[in-house]
Formats: structure tokens, sequence, C-alpha cells
């Protein structure tokens, strides 16, 4: 900034950077790669360590504790002082370390989008990782791209960036190459482009002046501070439970001691324990925490499976998805082109060969044709060649496609036809061009050869192509264009499941030097239309069945004819095979007319960016929550209302993966089911976490409640409760995240997005397992008490009691209401198992350690006390699980 380059001209700048239009060359890359450092910002310090250590303690039930310890201190029972203050450290700790665990898990999703940047370095244009751009680099932007440095552009060609992200305003600012004034501001320096920004039209080409956090990005330091939180709705409804919870217990305490000493005349030493065990059995202080490593493990593994969740909140959302609108072409189909029929006017030619390999003949009635006969044939091809912008190259025996599919397809078709793609270029140079672009469904190019012709070239989408002809070549002749005619042969190769693409030209004069819209409005000659295969994905078939019987209606949208749609939908099971809706029929339909139609049409044609977002609205009024797909620059307003905006990994743009919530790495649409799978897993697991959690504080609280109510000693000392929570803390509650998903995930409906975390059934099992708790763990107390055995050794028998029941819950809470009786029940999730070892060592150290004895007041217990504790606890999973039989039996009785 400091040397105005947007107000110096280009030339001078690229000179100062040592670099010309050719880019830099390799080994003063490296050099200058060491001098300026990778290109990428410098992320914001996170909190240090200590300071997020301290943060575990910023919290009511931790305020209680230390109060309660230092209370107990002040009373001389220096033991339980201790052993409070030592589990609130642990505690600390074990948030501290989960924390630091769930923040690496998202930081590393990150690190899997990162973005790329085209440049050219030695005069070849090639891509590389962004964060390898520096200072001279030549880098070509294009629409939908990511400004990945500060540029000082030196070419554009309608160049439009949106620079909000900087400036704050969202209409995109055209770009020019000549200087500006110096004291222009940021949003004026229309010379640069500015890292970070989003090209939303055109090309351009730009030398770097400014790489990492010498960029105007890099200068704002409050936008790097969006570090995202580990929160979504369900999480944020629990955290607000909790902490009215935390509340009502610290009321509902106070009361509790009041009434303890006043009405029951316990001691106030007594009941500063009972009301502090209360206090610290009822309140789920883990629950959080628990839940958010739940979810970070959920989004994990949902990046194993290809699909990286950009917003949180996306993986709540998946399960309660009830439409997926998807692309066709490489999202349901495989995106591997290869052209299978060229129609003239008077004859169809066949074309064999498959994929890229440019390998093939022409086939006319079934036998092979040499085209020196059909010059018309061969011009076709010519155009297919030059009017394109992939390359065929052969790598290891295979031959590879750089750029589009569809063009790759021509091209190969070119050389099929015998002509060499870099003769053809040479001799024919392309003076201009209109891209490719999803709205306008043509491209066009103009060419001047050697000897002093000039042609426009055309090919696109064939009712595109046929509005600008007027005549069509038969043979050596152009006759008047005939349109009935070419409608009802489209019609039929579109029947067969192929892609149409009809090719035109027109002569112009070699003055003509540059191609706008209005020099291909008309006037062009139709030569023909040729068919092209793009076969569907095998998983995709699968993909979608999948889907619908989970209750999701898979909808198609295609830039495509309506007839290729179709056919494609009845290869891949989507639509009824004979219903479709084009772009001219949503465009005729008002907003209410279309939400009539939008939920029972499943296939959308020749349909443009614009269209989707109108099929999402009309879909989301009518109650569905809505998967949109999405890879163009113009899809991402649809990506942004959709409720799970869904990006192409690989073929996507980058303003496209910004607008979305999700990104697909394999650009499958079989990765979407999957990561529907995923999402009505992790929600599952959010659930059985809740569910398995909350019975414990429960059960704990009703035991102090009724003791004092009851006027008894209390079942379980405050710090043995504090032990209990603190062993099933780092054992039991965060098995449930690595659960796998139930057998039945993707036969249920979708999840209703108003349906309340706390449903019916889950109130229900939290105050059923609740009172079993209590039951169990009182009763055995009670019978120890009156069979004569100390307070301790009932208390030993207790706390053992409480902590079985626990473990024997956490079988049962595997599964919602499927029987868990089975070897999968038992064994399927591993980390049960560890975790369950681990437990029954700590509770045996708890019993047996003198030193544990000491400070938790526990006995040792004999084998009979065992058989006893193991019998009652077990009986919670006979009992849950009774239920769950029930509950079954009723509703298959439906
Ligand atoms: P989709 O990706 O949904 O299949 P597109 O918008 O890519 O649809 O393509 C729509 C139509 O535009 C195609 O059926 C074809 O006729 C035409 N088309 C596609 N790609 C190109 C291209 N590179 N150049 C010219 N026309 C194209
Ligand atoms: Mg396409």
């Amino acid at each position: 900034m400091q040397d105005f380059w947007y107000s110096r001209e280009a030339d001078e700048v690229l000179r100062h950077f040592g670099s010309t239009s050719e880019g830099i060359d390799t080994s003063e890359i490296k050099r200058r790669a060491e001098k300026y450092g990778p290109n990428r910002l410098t992320p914001q310090k996170r909190q240090s360590a200590v300071m997020r250590f301290l943060s575990q303690f910023n919290n009511i039930l931790i305020y209680v504790l230390l109060a309660a310890a230092v209370i107990t201190a002040l009373l001389d029972h220096w033991i339980d002082a201790w052993v409070i203050f030592g589990v609130v450290l642990v505690n600390a700790l074990i948030g501290f370390l989960q924390e630091g665990k769930a923040e690496k898990a998202m930081e590393a999703l990150k690190g899997l989008l990162s973005p790329r940047a085209m440049v050219r370095r030695n005069d070849r244009s090639m891509s590389v990782n962004a964060e390898e751009l520096v200072p001279g680099d030549i880098v070509l932007l294009q629409s939908g791209d990511k400004v990945p440095a500060d540029l000082r552009l030196l070419t554009v060609k309608d160049l439009r960036i949106d620079e909000s992200l900087l400036t704050g305003e969202s209409v995109p600012v055209g770009k020019q190459s000549s200087p500006v004034e110096r004291n222009a501001a940021l949003g004026d320096r229309k010379s640069m482009a500015f890292s970070g920004s989003l090209v939303t039209y055109g090309k351009g080409e730009g030398v770097v002046t400014g790489t990492g956090d010498d960029t105007e990005i890099g200068r704002i330091s409050s936008l790097l501070g969006t570090v995202e939180t580990l929160q979504t709705p369900l999480l944020q409804r629990i955290e607000e439970f909790a902490r009215t919870l935390t509340i009502v217990i610290l009321v509902v305490s106070t009361g509790l001691f009041a009434f303890g000493v006043l009405v029951r005349g316990y001691s106030m030493t007594e009941m500063f324990n009972a009301a502090v065990g209360l206090a610290v059995a009822a309140i789920p202080e883990g629950l959080p925490a628990i839940m958010t490593i739940t979810l970070a493990i959920g989004v994990q593994a949902m990046a194993r499976r290809r699909s990286i969740i950009r917003k949180l909140p996306a993986v709540e959302t998946l399960g309660s998805v009830s439409v997926i609108c998807s692309d066709k072409t490489g999202t349901l189909t495989r995106n591997e082109m290869t052209v299978r029929s060229v129609a003239l006017p008077a004859k169809q030619f066949q074309v064999t060969g498959s994929g890229y390999d440019p390998h093939g003949s022409f086939l006319l009635d079934e036998r092979e044709t040499d085209l020196s006969a059909h010059p018309q044939m061969r011009a076709l091809a010519h155009i297919s060649l030059l009017c394109n912008d992939a390359s065929l190259e052969k790598k290891d025996g295979i031959w590879a496609l750089t750029g589009d599919p569809t063009e790759g397809a021509l091209t190969a078709l070119g050389r099929k036809a015998g002509y060499d793609p870099e003769t053809e270029q040479r001799e024919w140079p392309r003076i201009d061009q209109i891209p490719f672009e999803s709205e306008h469904r043509f491209m066009a190019t103009l060419h001047h050869n050697h000897s002093g012709n000039a042609y426009i070239y055309l090919k696109g989408a064939p009712e595109v192509v046929m509005d600008r002809c007027s005549l069509q070549r038969n043979g050596e002749e152009d006759e008047p264009l005939d349109r009935g005619h070419w409608e009802k042969l489209l019609e039929t190769i579109a029947s067969r499941g192929e892609r149409l693409l009809a090719i035109a030209c027109k002569p112009v004069t070699t003055g003509m030097t540059s191609l706008n819209f209005s020099d291909v409005k008309g006037g062009l000659t139709l030569l023909g239309v040729t068919g092209m295969i793009d076969p569907p994905r095998d998983e995709a078939i699968a993909a979608v069945k999948r889907c619908q019987q989970a209750g999701i209606r898979v909808k198609m949208i295609t830039g495509d004819h309506a007839d290729t749609a179709k056919a494609i939908g009845r290869m891949t099971g989507i639509g009824n095979g004979t219903t479709a809706l084009t772009g001219s029929d949503i465009e005729a339909m008002s907003d209410s007319e279309l939400a009539g139609r939008v939920e029972e049409t499943d296939i959308f044609a020749r349909s443009s960016p614009e269209h989707k977002i109108r099929l999402v609205k009309a879909l989301q009024e009518k109650g569905n929550v809505v998967a949109m797909t999405g890879d163009g620059v113009n899809d991402a307003p649809a990506l942004k209302r959709a409720d799970v905006g869904i990006a192409m990994g690989q073929k996507g743009t980058e303003v496209s993966k910004e607008a979305a919530e999700m990104v697909l790495t394999d650009d499958n649409f079989a990765t979407i089911a999957s990561a529907v799978e995923q999402g009505r897993t992790v929600y599952d697991n959010l659930k059985k976490s809740i569910l398995f959690v909350l019975p414990t504080n429960g059960g704990e609280a009703l035991s102090i409640l009724f003791a004092v109510a009851l006027g008894y000693t209390l079942p379980i000392t405050a710090v043995q409760i504090l032990w209990v929570n603190m062993v099933t803390a780092v054992t039991l509650a965060l098995t449930l995240a690595f659960e796998q998903a139930e057998n039945n995930v993707m036969d249920r409906k979708p999840r209703r997005s108003d349906e309340p975390i706390l449903s019916k059934l889950i109130v229900w099992r939290i105050a059923y397992v609740s009172l079993i708790l209590l039951a169990g763990t009182f009763g055995l107390f009670l019978l120890y008490e009156q069979r004569g055995f100390s307070h301790e050794t009932a208390r030993t028998v207790a706390v053992n009691t409480l902590v079985c029941f626990e473990l024997f819950y956490l079988f049962s809470s595997r599964f919602f209401v499927e029987s868990v009786f089975s070897r999968k029940g038992f064994l399927g999730n591993p980390y049960v198992l560890y975790a369950s070892g681990i437990l029954i060592v700590l509770q045996a150290v708890f019993t047996y350690a003198p030193f544990m004895q000491h400070l938790f007041a526990s006995v040792p217990l004999g084998a009979s006390d065992w058989l006893l504790i193991v019998l009652v606890s077990s009986s919670v999973l006979f009992l849950v699980e009774l239920e769950k039989f029930l509950l079954r039996s009723r509703s298959s009785g439906h």
C-alpha cells in the first residue's frame, strides 16, 4: 500500500516486481517463497493455554464448589476441603483437554478446504495451492474465484469483483487495468484485486503485489478474529437448559438447607453437606462439554466420509432435510462425456469409441464411413475443436482431460475426425470469445485464419443456438432453418439420455477483432447437433433410493434438455419419467403457482441458477427443509437461501464454497446421502448423551432429597458424588459420541425441525431411569443400614451401586428403542468396553486403596456385597430393555 501500486502503470509495477506477463521462473519463486513466507494470514493468537485452563473455572457450579471447599475448610473438615478442591481441578483439566480436542478437530477441517490459484509461471499456466503464491506471480482470475492475494491488474475482460468483505459494499466493482488516482479510497482502487474478495463475473490477470499479512485483508485484524465457535441450536438450547437448571437447583439447595435445619433439626454442618451434595448431584455441569465434543467427533467422521461441514449448525439441519435438490451433471452422473451421435439435417452419424480416447470412427447406417465424403461433418468437428477450451493428454496410457467434460468430448470428436488441435489452433487463431455461462448456455469464438478468412464459431444448447440461426447447412448448400424438423429429431436423441449441443457458424470480415453479444444475435448457420452420453453414477442410483426410503424427496435440476433430464431421471429413479418443468415454465408461473407445482415435480430442466432460488423459496414455503447443490458463482444466492447449501469440492467455484454450509470433496450425490445419515447419527448421539447423563443427576439428587425428607443420614456424601461424576465424565459419558448409525436411521422420516429436544420419550425415560437409580441406590443403602453396618459401608455400597447402574445403563443407552441384547448390542462399540474396563479399575481403587479410603471414607467390600450390587444395578438394563420392548410392540401394533 505504501507504494500506491493502484496509481502506477501496470508495466511499472511488473518491472518493480521483476516479472513479466509470462510470469517469474521457478528458481526465483523458491527464493521469494523463503523471503516472504507462505501466502496465508497469521491465525489470530488463540487464547493462551493458561487462560483457557482458567476459563474452565468460570462456571456457577465451580463457584459453588470453591465456596463449599472454603466453608468446609473453615469447619475444619480439611480432607473434604482438599477433595473438593482436587475434584474441581481434575474437572477443569478434563474440560480443558476436551475443549482442546474439539477445537483441533475444527481446525483440521479448515485445512481440508485450502483454495487453489491459477498462475502463469515460465509462460505456463498451472494451478497451485494459493499458499504458494509469491509477489511477482501472475495470477489468472475468472468468475467464481476467490482472489488469492493482492493483485495489480494487468488485463481485464468484464471483470467484476465483490469486495463486500473489505468495504461492506455488496455491489460488485467493475475493474480496470489503467491506474487510478493516488488518493483513491479502497473501494475505488479499480486497478487492484484484493485478497479474499470474490470474482463474480468476467476474467482478468494481475501481478501479485502483496501476500499473507501484507494484504489489505491482513491489515484488518478484526476480521481475523472470526474464529468459529463450536455452537449449534441444539447445543445452545442445552446450555441454556443447564444454566436454568443450575439456578433452580441452587434455590432448591438453599431451601433444603433451611428445611433440614429448621424443620428436621439436622445440624448446620450436616445440612451444609447435604445442600452442597444436592447441588453437585443435580447440576449437569459436564453435559455441554460432552455435547460439544460429540459434535466435533461427528463432524470429523463426516469429513472422513468426504463431506466437509463449513457451518456447524448444518450438522443438525441435515437430519431434518426433507428435499434434496441436486444438480444432474457430475453429481448424479459421472461427468465423463462422450459424443455418441451427430445429427445433420439429412443424416445421422453414430460415433464409436469410449471416454476421452480420441480413437473411434463415424458410422452412417451402421457402416463405417470416411469423412472425406462428408465435408459438413468435418466442418462441424472443426468448430467443436476450436470453440473449445479443453485439452486432452495421454498420461500413463489413459486420456486425461483438462477443462470442462462437455468440451473434452468435443475435442475427442474433433480428433476422431482427423484434426490435430494444435495445428488448427495455429492456423485459426482465436481473436476473441464469449465464454460459456449457465445463464446464456452458449459459447462463441472469433477466429481469423492466415488466408484472410474470419468466422464466428458458436456452440451451445440447441434452442439457444437455433434462436440465433436463420439457415441450416445441408451438404454444400445453406437452406432456411427447419425448426420443426429439428425439434422432433432432438426429442428422440434426448430421450436416449444424450446431452444435446448444437454447432453453428457465421462468416465475418477480418476487420472484426472483438466479439460481443450483439454479434451473435442472429444470422448464423446451423451445422448440426451432437448428442453426448454421461452415464449415471452407480452409487448415486443406490443413494437416491436410500434417500427416498428415508422420506427425503430427491429432485434433479439441470441445464439440459427436458427429455435428456427425464431419461437420466428414469435411470436414477428420480421423478416419474414423464413430468418435468423447464426454466421457461417456471418463468411463466407466479410464486404461488410454482409453490403449487414444486412438490410433486422432481425434474427441472433447462433451468439456470436464478430458477434455483425460486425453487428453494417455493419448497420452503411448503414447509420443506431444503438441501441444494451448486457449483457456479450464480448458484451462491440459492446455496445461501437453502437450509443446507452444498458446494462441490472439485468442480465448484470458490464463491459457491464460500456460500455453502457443506462441501462434498468428491462431488458425488452418494456423499450427500451419507452426510444425511451422518447428520442424523450425530443428532442421535447428542440426544443419547443427554439421555445418559441426566438420569444420573436425577438419581443422585433424588437420593439426597429423599434422605433429608425422610430424616436419614446421606446415602452418598458430597465428595463421593463428586467422585462419581468425575469418573463417569472421564469414562462412560464420551463413548456415545462414537456410536455408529442405528440400523433404522435411514428408514425414519426426517426429523421435524420444530421437534423439541426433550421429546416425550426422552423426558419419560429420564424420569423412569432416575427412579430406578433412586430405588436401587437408596434401597441398598437402607438395607445395609438396617442390617447394622456402619454408615461408611452402606455408603460405599451405595456409591458402587450408582456407578454400576450407570455402567449397565450405558449399554441400554446405545440404542433408543432397539434391543441391545445382541452381539452388536454388547460389543458393537469398543469405546464402551474400554471405558467400562477403566471404570471398574477406578472403582476398585476407590473401594480398596487405603489413601482413597482416607479421602472418601470408603471401606473394602466382600464378594457377597458385590454380587448384591451387580444384581441390583443390572436391573436398570432389564427394566429399560423391557420398556423398549413394550414401546416396540406398541408401535408395531399400529
Ligand atoms: P448442467 O450442468 O445442469 O448439466 P449446464 O448449464 O452446464 O447444465 O449446460 C446446459 C446446456 O448448455 C447443455 O445441455 C449444453 O447444451 C450447453 N453447454 C454445456 N456446456 C457447454 C459449453 N462448454 N459450451 C457450450 N455449451 C455448453
Ligand atoms: Mg454444467
